[in-house]
């Protein structure tokens, strides 16, 4: 298969056109978000959905995120819309926050990795929007990477992972974000909040009250153990390179590494001081680390890395999805100096 991609600030007639066609006629496109690139294909078509799964080799007890354009289009999807989603829903929606509900039965099991709840999101980004609108059908979207391998956050990043997989991906240029959403599970009393991300757990609780924070969102899950977010248990944001996570001050760690054939994954600033280095962010602001903690993972690759060495993000606000990402793709290999 030739894999199209489509400009959608420059060709964005025949972006929305060829996107819409495709997902009708039950395809997949991969398309942006203020998040991620996502893989997108109608959350209503059983076949359609399979294509997703195949084209990513994503295990398929790992359920995906229905994104919509509007509203009025969650109540057909869901069992009932709880009082708390509601309030969440007038706050944060357009935006980086995915919520979980009883599902309705117009979800198929295969949407829900075969769960009986459903997980939706209001996506801000023009492009997202516009390709909803367009294609008229709620679109099921993982992250537009091959399974255990990092989000891409931008269509070249897509490329590499999905050429000759789908049909077409549309660009927008790179994601404002950088991380994939925060889910919460409405499904349970208090909510549940699974997976870390653009809206903190710090701006939940101002709105809704007490909430848990699942254990996997902090600790590798014991093999025995029944995770709440499939995706949480497998293998997650890897690049080739092996890393660990260095707790410590600058100090510490610069004595850690200096004499150690070595990558190092430091803050902005900081690349000086080493042979080898990458950056990603300001330290003391967990936005720009999380815009560009994907991409710096995919070029220590681009870059031959083999072992790297990464400092450790600040774990407050934003900071808690940097962290569950990098911990999660150093295979939760954590050191203190
Ligand atoms: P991704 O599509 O790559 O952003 O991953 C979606 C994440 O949402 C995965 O970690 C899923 O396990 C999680 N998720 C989606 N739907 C549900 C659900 N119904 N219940 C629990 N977690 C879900
Ligand atoms: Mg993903």
């Amino acid at each position: 298969m030739q894999t199209e991609i489509l400009d959608f600030f420059n060709q964005k007639d025949a972006a929305l056109t060829k996107a819409a066609e495709l997902i009708k006629n039950g395809e997949v496109v991969a398309i942006p978000t203020e998040t991620v690139y996502g893989l997108a294909a109608n959350a209503l078509n059983a076949e359609a959905v399979k294509k997703i799964y195949l084209a990513k080799g994503r295990p398929s007890d790992n359920p995906l995120i229905v994104h919509i354009g509007d509203f009025s289009e969650l109540e057909p999807l869901v069992a009932e819309i709880p009082e708390k989603v509601k309030k969440m829903a007038a706050e944060f929606w357009p935006g980086p926050l995915t919520m979980i509900m009883k599902k309705s039965s117009v979800i198929p099991d295969i949407t829900s990795g075969g769960l009986d709840t459903v997980a939706v999101r209001m996506p801000e980004s023009e492009a997202a929007r516009a390709i909803i609108s367009a294609a008229g059908v709620p679109l099921a979207a993982p992250s537009a990477n091959l399974s255990g391998s990092p989000s891409p956050t931008n269509a070249k990043y897509v490329f590499d992972d999905m050429n000759g997989r789908i049909p077409l991906i549309i660009d927008a240029g790179p994601c404002k974000i950088g991380v994939e959403s925060t889910v919460i599970s409405f499904a349970c009393e208090p909510p549940r909040l699974l997976r870390p991300g653009g809206i903190t757990p710090e701006q939940i609780i101002e709105l809704t009250g007490d909430i848990e924070i699942d254990g996997a969102v902090l600790n590798r899950l014991a093999d025995t153990e029944k995770a709440a977010s499939p995706g949480m248990k497998y293998k997650h944001y890897s690049p080739r390179a092996e890393i660990t996570v260095v707790k410590g001050s600058f100090e510490a760690f610069y004595n850690f590494v200096k004499d150690k054939d070595c990558f190092v994954l430091c803050f902005d600033g900081e690349e000086g001081h080493f042979r080898n280095a990458l950056t990603y962010g300001r330290e003391n602001d967990s936005a720009s680390q999380a815009k560009r903690l994907f991409d710096a993972l995919r070029e220590l690759d681009e870059k031959g890395a083999k072992t790297v060495y990464a400092r450790c993000p600040d774990i407050s606000g934003v900071g808690l999805a940097v962290y569950n990402r990098l911990i999660r793709s150093a295979g939760f290999n954590i050191i203190e100096v």
